[in-house]
């Protein structure tokens, strides 16, 4: 058993991150230094665009302090004006963020809300572009973490080649743990962070962006801190340096995770690894009686919901102790309209794991006893 304090996440991140990229962090970095700036920042943000699958003459990775919000939001308040508007597809916590944040920005916005069971269909964003010439610009989750869902990005990304808008992607739980032609699928700005399916550990975002789009952001952002161009420009000019004070050890810990992301065998072979982390889990929650909220065709491999237990005994908080007193740590559920809690099977985790914590599940069912 896990010793106290020492449990695997079942999250979406932060997750658990392997002893390796923990360790990658016992060394403290100068931030003017070559050695950091040069040897890695500036190698992390050509390995992202290798990741992307993007050419350096057109698309360029910025770095963004702060969680994976602030990157959206650096994102949002870089490149839309105050005459642009954005159409904003929302079937989540995470789509209602970015709704939010257009709502605080005060920029011009079209909210197509599908609620949080089933995928935005691509006529009814057709008929809203049709209707809407003024929208400018487009902002989808890729995959909803709230329920585990994924969107229709492809379909998304050939609406979009007819209607030329400029494409806006938070693929925060998705980049590195699916694959995305980021050039072929014409997207503009692709926005991750560090703890997610690069499985480093929390501190910076990032952002894959064209740069004909980067250079129209010049002197639009709102605010100093979140200003993409700026920071853009920071990095390009003194090779790596990011503007403010940057999280040295995350990013020691998130080129380590790129290494053994590269051993792993690449994108594809954790996408492999996931997918069969989520079918083993699935399968196994539903011999022992539970239900997912979503159809098996609209799940990514990244995170699962399930339906709470109708039991008069269960109690989620009890649930969780249970299972943290075993060694693992599930996540509550964030859909608002229906009961359920949620497993995450990304991170340095393996089926073992997968397995051990079926079991746990299996002994934690008081309710059932
Ligand atoms: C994790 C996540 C974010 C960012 O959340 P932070 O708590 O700011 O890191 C944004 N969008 C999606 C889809 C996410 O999964």
């Amino acid at each position: 058993m896990r010793q106290e304090n020492d449990y695997l996440l079942l999250t979406p991140g932060p997750l658990t991150t392997s002893r390796r990229v923990k360790e990658a962090m016992l060394r403290d970095s100068c931030t003017w230094d070559d050695d950091y700036n040069l040897g890695v920042v500036q190698v992390i943000r050509q390995q992202l665009l290798e990741l992307a699958q993007v050419n350096q003459d057109d698309y360029s990775a910025v770095l963004m302090q702060g969680s994976g919000t602030f990157a959206v939001e650096s994102v949002l308040q870089s490149a839309i004006r105050q005459d642009h508007k954005i159409l904003i597809i929302n079937n989540g916590a995470y789509g209602a963020r970015i709704a939010e944040i257009a709502r605080r920005l005060a920029l011009s916005h079209h909210i197509i809300d599908c609620g949080e069971m089933r995928q935005p269909t691509i006529p009814e964003i057709e008929q809203i572009l049709q209707q809407d010439s003024a929208i400018t610009h487009i902002a989808m989750v890729h995959c909803e973490t709230t329920t585990g869902i994924l969107n229709p990005l492809e379909a998304l990304a050939q609406l979009n080649q007819r209607y030329q808008k400029t494409l806006i992607i938070d693929a925060m739980s998705s980049f590195g743990g699916i694959p995305i032609n980021v050039a072929e699928l014409n997207i503009d700005f692709l926005i991750s962070s560090a703890n997610k399916c690069i499985q480093g550990v929390p501190g910076f975002g990032f952002v894959i962006a064209r740069k004909t789009e980067l250079e129209q952001c010049r002197d639009r952002a709102r605010s100093l801190s979140l200003d993409l161009y700026q920071q853009w420009r920071c990095m390009e000019e003194n090779h790596g340096k990011w503007r403010f004070t940057s999280p040295t050890h995350t990013v020691l810990a998130f080129a380590e995770a790129l290494k053994e992301l590269q051993q792993e065998g690449g994108i594809s072979a954790r996408n492999q690894r996931y997918r069969s982390n989520q079918q083993q889990l699935v399968a196994g929650m539903r011999q022992l009686g539970f239900a997912t909220l979503l159809d098996d065709a609209l799940h990514s491999p990244v995170i699962t919901a399930f339906r709470s237990p109708q039991h008069v005994d269960y109690q989620f908080k009890r649930f969780y102790q249970l299972l943290k007193q075993q060694g693992f740590v599930i996540y509550p559920g964030k859909v608002s309209q229906s009961d359920c809690f949620r497993i995450g099977n990304i991170g340095e985790v393996y089926p073992q794991d997968i397995a051990a914590l079926l079991d746990a599940v299996k002994h934690s069912c008081y309710w059932n006893i």
